[in-house]
């Protein structure tokens, strides 16, 4: 499971993210509420934990700004004790759950998986981008579904378009632990995905920036 943990105390932070990868998850860290806002737009989580208290936004506001944005990612609100009133915003703004600081790394996760227990709210799960659109879920692009490698490059572009996305990183990402000697693959994977963009009349490219990595880009 993935999950977006914003919090300005950075001690706290990794201390709290180390625990929880020691749990098997999978945790990126924002440390201010900006940071965190974009993260929760651009990225797909399964869970968000948000610090009330924040440099830039609260995280009651990156939570509304989610929910304008129709992200209906479970929330965890955190909090000090004494905050009461931080709570009752922040289950009125549409918190699913809320943890009072201090906590134990074990009381997080409890709720972390009490909350992926629950039915998904049906949710659109797509990253558009210049006439494409990605859907998640189906791991199709414009409707033509893809194979699970294809899907998760075209997935890791899509999330930043424009910029390079390094070709270790996708290895990494894409084929995790197997990637060792494997560089060879991904440029098949490239070759069969700008096949499918020309399938499609996309005005989208992939482009190759040598030794380095790849970028999506219109036209
Ligand atoms: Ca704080």
């Amino acid at each position: 499971m993935r999950i977006l943990y914003v919090e300005d105390e950075k001690f706290l932070a990794d201390a709290v993210k180390h625990n929880l990868e020691k749990s098997g998850f999978d945790v990126d860290l924002a440390y201010d509420g900006e940071e965190g806002l974009n993260a929760a737009i651009k990225d797909i989580y399964d869970c968000v934990v948000l610090d009330i208290m924040l440099p830039k936004l609260s995280g009651i506001d990156i939570l509304e700004r989610m929910r304008e944005k129709k992200i209906s990612t479970p929330v965890i609100m955190l909090s000090a004790l004494s905050e009461v009133e931080d709570k009752v915003r922040g289950l009125n703004s549409g918190a699913d759950d809320y943890l009072a600081k201090p906590f134990k790394t074990v009381e997080l996760v409890a709720r972390i998986n009490a909350l992926a227990r629950r039915p998904a709210a049906v949710q659109d799960r797509k990253i558009s981008y210049a006439g494409l659109e990605y859907n998640i879920d189906e791991r199709a692009l414009n409707g033509v579904s893809m194979t699970t490698k294809e899907a998760d490059i075209i997935h890791e572009l899509l999330k930043t378009p424009e910029k390079v996305v390094k070709k270790e990183y996708l290895l990494s990402k894409v084929w995790g632990g197997e990637a060792y000697g494997e560089d060879n693959y991904i440029e098949v994977y490239i070759s069969r995905l700008r096949k499918l963009l020309k399938e499609l009349h996309s005005d989208v490219k992939i482009t190759t920036v040598r030794g380095f990595g790849y970028k999506i880009i219109k036209g």
